[in-house]
């Protein structure tokens, strides 16, 4: 039996506990209770483990690449540098993206994985993940030959579910999701994430002509209309920003979970996607980080201030996202997106103990008035002090060696994909 106690616990299913204990054995929470364990926390905060619903463990380090750009040119530039990584490159990003996530207190991630590299990342550094194995086909033949291909290279594992990604309406015909649908693993998607998407579906136009040779052809409707007949609660989709009025209602009534990226979505020029509407449809939302090709980092306290701004700015209404209510979003609400509420996202009695224990020492949310306001407004990786997985410490603020040097392995691939004459070719 192990015990952590803290100023407070944020069990999320519940109210917070000042002077609270958690206590758990085999892997599995036994309780959440109030007094002093030997191991306790000052000024500080233990909450359920963040679950990000959507994530690119092996983008870890291409922070910045295409800044700027239209949604067509970035992705066709994010492309171009990708193809000259070896596969021993891909994973050693892979590998900075496990540790970035735990360092964040990311317990879980659903990732969206190009090479399978993320599974084998996942796996070594002990982060829970379902990693969806990325297909982009016409035919589905196709779709067939990546996944057999890529799923040979890669294994389960206790903590790692293999899954498929279809990778978007607009790379993917109908035929094809019908395909990783019919395999009986997890698939995610990518849905309605830009207008070019639904320039490009309507009337084969656009920036991502620039890209036209890896699209299907346009289907006349738009992103939602697209997928209809494959939508329901096993296709995970993330973004969902071009979505309105009938579409919300659709995406509701089929129980299609929607991993919701808002720093990404911001900063590629897509736009903000109708959370309010979304959560009051009754959605399931989970909140995401998508990677470091579009967001600056997997720093899910980041992209839980930004849900709640651009929430707060585009209702204008302070009450439009309380922070307990984000917490939510980043926690069970993602457990719930990629169905794997049962087993994570709350820190509850018989659920694995995934735990993140946050400093608020010097912060200047402590004292505290509001322990979940305080997390999420006062929060930051270098506040992350241990991320516990199946209740095994995967990360320590004290000893971070380790994620040291997958940094600066990660960062001389980077120097190779800024500087190779491949890419200068382009
Ligand atoms: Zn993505």
């Amino acid at each position: 039996m192990t015990e952590l106690s803290a100023e407070w616990v944020l069990p999320v299913d519940g109210p917070p506990v000042e002077g609270g204990l958690v206590r758990y054995e085999d892997g599995r929470i036994v309780e959440v209770a109030t007094g002093r364990a030997e191991r306790h926390f000052e000024e500080a905060v233990i909450l359920p483990g963040f679950v990000n619903a959507h994530s690119h463990l092996e983008y870890a380090n291409y922070a910045g690449f295409g800044d700027g750009m239209p949604f067509g040119p970035w992705i066709a530039t994010h492309v171009a540098r990708k193809s000259v990584l070896a596969p021993e490159e891909m994973l050693a990003v892979a590998r900075l993206g496990a540790l970035d996530s735990l360092r964040s207190g990311i317990t879980t991630t659903a990732d969206y994985s190009f090479s399978g590299a993320a599974a084998t990342a996942a796996r070594e550094r002990g982060l829970r993940a379902i990693v969806y194995l990325e297909v982009f086909a016409r035919d589905p033949a196709d779709a067939e030959r990546q996944w057999d291909e890529r799923r040979r290279q890669v294994g389960e594992s206790e903590l790692v579910r293999i899954g498929i990604s279809p990778h978007a309406p607009y790379t993917c015909s109908l035929e094809t999701y019908r395909f990783c649908l019919s395999l009986g693993v997890p698939v995610g998607t990518h849905l309605a994430e830009s207008a070019n998407e639904v320039e490009w579906l309507l009337h084969g136009a656009g920036p991502l002509e620039a890209i036209a040779g890896w699209l299907v052809p346009p289907t006349g409707e738009r992103p939602v209309a697209s997928l209809e007949p494959v939508l329901g609660p096993e296709l995970l989709c993330a973004h969902c920003v071009e979505v309105a009025g009938d579409e919300i209602e659709l995406l509701a009534r089929r129980g299609v979970p929607v991993a919701h990226c808002p720093r990404s979505n911001a900063l590629l020029g897509c736009g903000v996607a109708p959370l309010t509407e979304l959560r009051g449809a009754g959605v399931t939302v989970g909140l995401g980080t998508d990677s470091p090709a579009s967001t600056p980092s997997f720093d899910v306290f980041e992209e839980l201030r930004s849900a709640i701004a651009f929430a707060r700015a585009r209702e204008q209404r302070a009450e439009a996202l309380p922070a307990d209510e984000a917490l939510a979003l980043a926690t069970i609400g993602a457990a719930r997106a990629l169905r794997l509420d049962a087993e994570v996202g709350t820190l509850t009695g018989g659920k694995r103990a995934d735990l993140t224990v946050v400093s608020l020492a010097g912060s200047p949310y402590h004292p505290v008035e509001d322990p979940a306001a305080a997390v999420v407004f006062g929060g930051s990786p270098d506040r992350v002090l241990e991320t516990i997985v199946d209740g095994q410490t995967r990360y320590r603020r004290q000893d971070e060696e380790q994620w040291q040097e997958a940094r600066s392995i990660a960062s001389a691939v980077r120097a190779r994909m800024l500087g190779s004459p491949q890419l200068q070719r382009q």
